[in-house]
């Protein structure tokens, strides 16, 4: 986003506008943080801000700063078509494709307005008036805050804007750990804690909310995991029965995919979720060093996200997605063994 860019968007900002916030479908720490978080400072600018995410959120996140204001496009519809049409303006958070914002895709597609994207992922697509994206930041939530220094206004950043971005900054980056978390990073997160984000909370709040189900799934997810040393893969699948076993809610399998990769020699790992309602199996996909999960998952899985975090799905049953998957991987024990 170049100097001209930063000043025609200042210029939008500068009266009041009707302005709507989208995050993708099965939004994480980092979607709504960002949403929240750039909602709550447009507010703080005079506008009328509006976040619409296209279906429900994990239950560890509902208790940010705004986040009751949160208009679910699959429950709510009519009142989310409306404010979408009458948008003046509207920022796309966390994603680069409107495909990743499942039912919202053909109204986004069919409203002509300003798009502003604010995104991290690789292989952006062309549907955005103005775009702001970067492959190197650890976060979406990184993103807003330079978005907003840009724009010369790091004095308006309330407590409850550094925790939105806190929250993104924290699970984007495994809590200040992989690659992407730069010394840049770590000026940022040092200023939001100056600014009121009670680091200590924000912990708490997010990662100490296991339920005795919760980890007893864990349990059957790592009953389930199998390694694949030729490959130096590994995988855990959970099928529809053992999520309903354990009282399963969105967001409880976060990080399990994690446990995988985790293993010594271990550097690519996937967790495949069948999911009945949708008829898919959810795939996260992650590794460690040169292989691509993003093209990985572009190539054979309908998805993508990351060079070592990425996501897709897939439309066979979950037997066969696995059969699938072990059937691709001989094409690529040179990159997985380098
Ligand atoms: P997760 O595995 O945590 O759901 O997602 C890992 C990364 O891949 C995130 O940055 C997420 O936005 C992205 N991602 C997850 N699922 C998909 C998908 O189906 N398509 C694309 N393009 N990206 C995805
Ligand atoms: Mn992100």
């Amino acid at each position: 986003m170049n100097s001209t860019q930063i000043k025609e968007i200042k210029e939008l900002l500068s009266v009041p506008k009707k302005i709507v916030l989208i995050p993708h479908k099965n939004p994480d720490g980092d979607a709504i943080g960002s949403t929240l978080g750039l909602r709550q400072y447009l507010e703080g600018l005079g506008h009328n801000a509006t976040v619409i995410s296209p279906n429900e959120y994990p239950g560890f996140l509902k208790w940010i700063p705004g986040e009751e204001g949160i208009i679910k496009y699959d429950s709510d519809t009519d009142l989310a078509t409306s404010k979408i049409k009458e948008a003046d303006l509207i920022f796309t958070l966390d994603f680069n494709d409107l495909s990743r914002t499942g039912i919202m895709e053909q109204v986004l597609a069919n409203t002509k307005t300003t798009y502003i994207m604010i995104d991290h992922h690789q292989q952006p697509s062309d549907y955005a008036t103005y775009m702001y994206s970067d492959v190197s930041m650890s976060s979406t939530c990184q993103m807003i805050y330079h978005f907003i220094e840009k724009l010369d206004d790091l004095d308006k950043i309330t407590a409850d804007i550094a925790t939105c971005i806190y929250i993104g900054i924290m699970t984007d980056t495994g809590s200040f750990r992989f690659r992407s978390t730069t010394s840049t990073t770590h000026r940022v997160v040092s200023d939001l804690i100056d600014k009121g984000a009670d680091n200590t909370r924000i912990h708490e709040k997010i990662y100490d909310t296991n339920t005795l189900s919760r980890l007893q799934l864990k349990g059957v997810a790592l009953k389930n995991l199998t390694v694949l040393p030729e490959y130096k893969t590994a995988y855990i699948t959970l099928s529809q029965k053992e999520l309903d076993d354990h009282n399963f809610k969105k967001g409880d399998t976060e990080g399990f995919v994690n446990i995988a990769l985790s293993i010594a020699g271990i550097v690519f790992a996937a967790i495949f979720i069948e999911n009945r309602g949708e008829k898919i199996i959810k795939i996260s996909f992650r590794s460690k060093g040169v292989f691509s999960v993003n093209e990985f998952s572009r190539n054979h899985f309908e998805g993508g996200g990351h060079h070592n975090a990425s996501g897709g799905k897939s439309n066979i049953s979950l037997p066969e997605t696995v059969e699938k998957f072990i059937s691709i991987l001989p094409s690529y024990k040179n990159v997985l063994n380098p």
